[in-house]
């Protein structure tokens, strides 16, 4: 029968991420409660019937956007609303705060987490290409300390990240990228996208010294398109060079999915015009 009223849990409010990481050991079949836009439907749907829900929105100064070093450190429970008009995102980070613009609607813009998405690790989820793209470092907090998870290592396959069970993502460290473009096509019903990508890039003496180009939604984690991205390196910022660039996405992606909504073959094809897109913003902020 269908309900949408979710199994029993027992619910936990920690005031401090020790309390919440305490909770989470002790806990059997604990799971930690965010903005709840991924994790509450799921539970409706008893597609997810966890014992006890562990909610860490009450943990004061998680959810600041401030500098770090060169780039910006963002708290796990910053809103999307708040990463994507935070002026140091924009600045330092453009294609983050392009992302956090993107994600579903308003309401969903204002409850939802850069933590809760970044655990989630949803394919159609907009963050994870991105923070792949502009090499960001994830740090945990976990029962023996915190440690830090360079992004390439972190995003294992469809809904697996390298957070253990036990721990919480406390914040991500984005490093500043020159400049650096998202951009997607959005399902229709719900926005999240079919395919995204990200794209960093330099450019010195008129000719690009570095690119890197990520493409969401096509596999079950972000793929580095990097034999696409390398062919941009000491070329001229240039339509043709881009367009070469994106030419070599189809065939950087490997295994693709396909559903009733997208065909395999379709989100090769959208990965491409993406790829171009994104470089060509990217390109565009570089002042090319
Ligand atoms: P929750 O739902 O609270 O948690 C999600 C999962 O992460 C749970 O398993 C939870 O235990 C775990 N978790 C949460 N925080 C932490 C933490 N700090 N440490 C460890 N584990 C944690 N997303 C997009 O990217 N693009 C879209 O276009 C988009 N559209 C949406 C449209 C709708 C209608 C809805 C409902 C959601 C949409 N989303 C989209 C998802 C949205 O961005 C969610 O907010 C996000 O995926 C999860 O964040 P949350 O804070 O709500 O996490």
């Amino acid at each position: 029968m269908y309900t949408s009223r979710p199994a029993a849990f027992t619910y936990h409010r920690p005031t401090s991420v020790e309390d919440a990481v305490r909770l989470l050991g002790e806990l059997d079949d604990a799971r930690v409660l965010a903005g709840g836009h991924s994790l509450l439907p799921a539970m409706k749907l008893r597609l997810s019937m966890p014992a006890a829900l562990v909610d860490v929105g009450r943990i004061a100064g998680l959810d600041a956007v401030e500098a770090d070093g060169d780039g910006v450190k963002i708290g796990a429970l910053t809103r999307h609303a708040d990463v994507a008009t935070a002026e140091l995102v924009q600045r330092r980070c453009a294609a983050l705060a392009d992302a956090a613009a993107l994600i579903g609607d308003r309401q969903v813009r204002n409850r939802g987490t850069i933590g809760g998405s970044l655990a989630h690790a949803d394919p159609g989820a907009d963050y994870p290409p991105v923070v792949k793209a502009l090499g960001a470092t994830i740090t945990v907090a976990g029962a023996g300390g915190s440690r830090e998870i360079a992004v390439d290592d972190y995003f294992l396959g469809l809904f697996t990240t390298a957070l253990e069970p036990g721990e919480l993502l406390t914040s991500v460290h984005v490093p500043a990228a020159a400049a650096s473009a998202y951009v997607k096509h959005p399902h229709p019903a719900s926005g999240y996208s079919v395919v995204g990508a990200a794209a960093t890039v330099s450019i010195e003496d008129g000719k690009c010294t570095a690119a890197r180009l990520v493409i969401g939604g096509a596999g079950g984690a972000p793929v580095d398109a990097a034999a696409a991205a390398e062919a941009l390196v000491g070329a001229a910022p240039s339509p043709e060079a881009v367009a070469t660039a994106a030419e070599r996405v189809p065939d950087a992606l490997g295994n693709v999915i396909g559903d009733t909504y997208a065909s395999a073959d379709y989100r090769r094809h959208l990965a491409a015009v993406l790829a171009k897109r994104a470089l060509t913003r990217a390109f565009e902020r570089a002042g090319a």
